[in-house]
Parts: C-alpha cells; structure tokens; sequence
C-alpha cells in the first residue's frame, strides 16, 4: 500500500518518510541545546521561491555555526526536490535543518565531537499570522520587560532554534489578547519577531532594522518591490519611538508574504486598518511568486493509476 504524504514528508538519513515517521535521536544535541540551525523555503504553485536564495543562505548559517552535515549543495538541493515531490504538496513550508547531532564519543560535551546531520521536512504551506489576521492588520505588542536576546549570545543572521524570547513574547501577547509580538533590543531599537521582519514607512521612505535581526529573503523581495514602486528604502537602527510614529506598519515573512500591522500597543496605524502602501505590497509579493524568475519547478510524481 502507498504510503500517506498528505500531512508532509521529511527526508531524514538518506529516505523520505511520511512526517510522522521522522524521528531525530533525545541526545542529539539540536534537542538537548536547541544547537540546529535551520532555513524554511516557501513552495507556491508547484515550484520553490527563490531558492538559491535561501540555499546561500542555509549554506552560510551552517559555516556561522561550524557545521558540516556531509552533503553538497546539489545532494541538499535534489534531496527537497525528492522529498516535496513525493509529498504532492503544491504549496508548502519546506524546512531544511543541519542539526549538531550526536556526541560521537558518548557523554562528550566538546562540540566539535558531535555528528552533524541534515534533514527536511515540508508541511502544507504555513501562515505565520492567519491570513484573516492579514487581511485585518495584525495587532502587536512590543514589550518593554521582555527582549531580543542579545546579537552576540546568539547570531541572529544563522537562523536558529533559540525561541526563548520569542515564546515569552508571545505568550504576553496573547495574554492581552494581541496577535503577535515584536522585540526591540537593550539599546531601545526595533529587531524582530517570531518569524518575521518589520518595516516602518514614513512619507516615502520604508526602514528596516539592519541589527539583531535576520536578514529575511522576504525582507529582500519587499526591499526591491518597494523600490520598484519608488519608495526609498534604508537598512539602519530603528528606534521604537521612530517606529511608532510610523504611517505605516508591515511585517515580512517566507509564511504568508506582507503582513500589514494594525496597531502596536496602544497606537493604531491607518485607522486601526491595513494601511494602502501594505496592502498594495502584499499584493504585489503574491504576484511575485509566480514569477518565473524566481521559480524553481519541482517535477511531481503522477498519481498512481
Ligand atoms: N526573523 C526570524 C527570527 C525568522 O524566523 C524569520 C523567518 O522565519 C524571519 C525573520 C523572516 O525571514 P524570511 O523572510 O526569510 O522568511
């Protein structure tokens, strides 16, 4: 009987499996300290987005955090193709994971002696923040008692597991019955939130935190439509105050694209409505999916017969 892809497919130790059949061992270090560092390419209409991309920069998070998982890029790249075309997902959050492994040497606490690995997994596309939240304006909060762990404890441009902050964050959030949350660093700058990038648009100018922050692939597509759409852009600190006196708020995410925001704290942006210039780049960000420059096609198993 074949087997069932419906809820995903993970490629872990060499086979595709379904996601429920994926298991990593409870002394790998990814598991015991969250030491794993990770990239998440979006699958839209059938084909990935971007994903040189995102592979330059799963490549350069791995060197960031001295990780050798064995594989070339073309064994990484042709093990997603495999495993999210045998999933039949058309559209998918695919994750690509290289993970500290196991002490060879058992009881070992010298990182230098543990067996990296990689493995995948994809799921059916996943929306950071509901796409009814989206379509509202996502409301924030940006705590004051809680913040962006510091850049030079954990390196926020190799993509990682350390959600501690975020988590916290998120649970204040929800407490108060908000969305989401976004976390400004111990300096009183704007960073980032959990899974996403922030944009403050003043007049016709966007800004984007350049510090403590990933440097979003989505971020990068926002980036160049909003220039298309002849908006200056700057890449620089982002003071909270700045960016509460924002026009506008939007956030960026490979989950569900341009996210217009609402309301941060007690401040409403537009009304307490997505704001027109988020809106239109939302817009043009699912536009630029099916973009067949960015495309990479991914060749789907046909159906048995
Ligand atoms: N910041 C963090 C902490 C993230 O985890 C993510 C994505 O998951 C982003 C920003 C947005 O990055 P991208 O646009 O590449 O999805």
């Amino acid at each position: 009987m074949s087997k069932d892809f419906s809820d995903g497919a993970a490629w872990i130790r060499g086979s595709i499996v379904p996601i429920a059949e994926a298991t990593i061992g409870v002394t790998d270090w990814a598991l015991t300290h969250s030491d794993v560092t990770y990239d998440v390419v979006p699958v839209w209409e059938g084909a990935f987005f971007r994903l040189p991309d995102y592979l330059d920069r799963f490549e350069h998070s791995m060197q960031a955090c001295r990780m050798d998982v064995g594989l070339s890029r073309a064994e990484i790249e042709a093990a997603l193709h495999d495993m999210v075309a045998r999933s039949g997902l058309r559209a998918s959050y695919c994750a690509l994971v290289a993970a500290r492994g196991a002490p060879i040497i058992p009881g070992s606490r010298d990182p230098r002696e543990c067996a990296n690995h990689f493995y995948a997994w994809c799921v059916p596309y996943v929306h950071v923040l509901k796409p009814e939240v989206a379509e509202a304006g996502a409301r924030l909060l940006l705590p004051d008692d809680i913040h962006r762990i510091p850049d030079d404890s954990v390196n926020p441009r190799a993509k990682n597991y350390h959600w501690g902050d975020f988590t916290q964050g998120l649970f204040a959030a929800k407490d108060q019955g908000l969305d989401n949350v976004v976390l400004s660093d111990h300096a009183g700058n704007v960073t980032e939130g959990p899974g996403f990038n922030i944009f403050a648009l003043k007049g016709d100018t966007v800004v984007t935190p350049d510090r403590g922050v990933l440097e979003g692939i989505t971020r990068r597509t926002v980036l160049e439509l909003a220039r298309e759409a002849g908006l200056k852009t700057e890449i620089r600190a982002l003071p909270i105050a700045e960016l509460l006196q924002a026009d506008e708020v939007f956030l960026s995410t490979s989950g569900g694209g341009v996210i217009p925001v609402s309301q941060i704290n007690e401040r409403t942006f537009s009304n307490g409505r997505p704001g027109p210039t988020a809106t239109r780049l939302r817009a043009s960000y699912f536009d630029r999916l099916t973009d067949p420059t960015y495309r990479t096609e991914i060749a789907y198993e046909p159906a048995p017969a």
